[in-house]
């Protein structure tokens, strides 16, 4: 089996679509990205970020910062009530503290999941924003109907936005979680003896079909770029004659997109309901 994004990103399109609608004569839902740095690829995802609003009838809007105005910046668009959406651009300069400026967002606009108080929520079983990518993952396999419960689910990767929250998530699913990085031994048997795996580690088709045994879901995470072309972390030709995986491209990264544009309306829909 093939697992889709784009079916599933065009779900939550509808319900973007319907939403906008909705609070048509109220609200415009606005979406803010605050942006420390030009360097080409934070120039590539705002523009698909700002090609996706466009579509959907969403406000976008940027607001270039450095270090010094960088707070004061967020601490008005926390207070705007026009900007439903903020969201902070990474890297960020290594002059620029990143905790702090995550910090320094409202909770109720993080609409990427990303502040110390929305993984808080997410640790204590109580998600309000989880990260847009792990929420996608986790949607992919309750799209696709793949139980999770007492499953063992390996993650490869332990990044804050992806690994680390993907984690508690499917705890919450009362799934048997793994979670691998760089430094874990074994990582071919911790990966072979899985129900499920997660790839997100950005390393070019690294899990080829020898890493997995028949019945294994894969969820490729990994958006790497070789010659111009998107690849996953699984090298999807190979794979895919074994197993369950998701594409790259058209797998989980158009299921994030879909998701940050719903949790833009639905901050504005709460935001107008006040
Ligand atoms: P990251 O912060 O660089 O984290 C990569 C993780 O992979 C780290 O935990 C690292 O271990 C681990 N790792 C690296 N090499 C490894 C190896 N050989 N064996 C085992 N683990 C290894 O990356 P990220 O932000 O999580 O992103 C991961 C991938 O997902 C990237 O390709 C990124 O572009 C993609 N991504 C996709 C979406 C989407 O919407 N689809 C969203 C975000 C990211 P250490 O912690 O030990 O260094």
């Amino acid at each position: 089996m093939i697992l889709d994004g784009i079916e599933i990103a065009e779900k939550i399109g509808d319900y973007v679509q319907k939403k906008v609608a909705e609070l048509k004569n109220s609200v415009v839902p606005s979406l803010t990205c605050v942006v420390s740095s030009n360097d080409k690829s934070t120039r590539v995802y705002l523009n698909s970020i700002k090609k996706n609003c466009d579509k959907f009838g969403i406000n976008y809007a940027e607001r270039s910062v450095n270090a010094e105005d960088i707070l004061s910046e967020i601490d008005k668009l926390n207070t705007d009530r026009n900007v439903h959406g903020i969201m902070i651009m990474h890297p960020l300069p290594k002059e620029i503290d990143e905790f702090k400026v995550l910090s320094s967002v409202n909770p109720e606009k993080d609409v990427e999941g990303r502040t110390p108080q929305n993984l808080g929520m997410l640790l204590m079983g109580r998600p309000y924003f989880a990260p847009c990518t792990a929420q996608a993952v986790l949607e992919m396999l309750k799209y696709y109907e793949i139980q999770l419960r007492g499953k063992e689910v390996t993650i490869v990767g332990r990044s804050t936005t992806v690994g680390k929250p993907l984690s508690l998530l499917l705890l919450s699913e009362d799934a048997t979680v793994t979670v691998c990085h760089s430094k874990t031994k074994d990582l071919v048997d911790k990966v072979k003896n899985a129900d499920v795996v997660i790839a997100a580690v950005g390393k070019p088709k690294m899990f080829d079909a020898s890493w997995f045994k028949d019945g294994e879901i894969v969820i490729d995470v990994g958006i790497n770029v070789v010659d111009g072309k998107i690849v996953g972390d699984v090298d999807f030709d190979s794979v895919s004659k074994k197993v369950s995986v998701s594409k790259v491209p058209g797998g989980v990264g158009n299921v994030t997109s879909a998701i940050l544009m719903r949790n833009v309306v639905n901050v504005a829909e709460m935001m107008c309901r006040r």
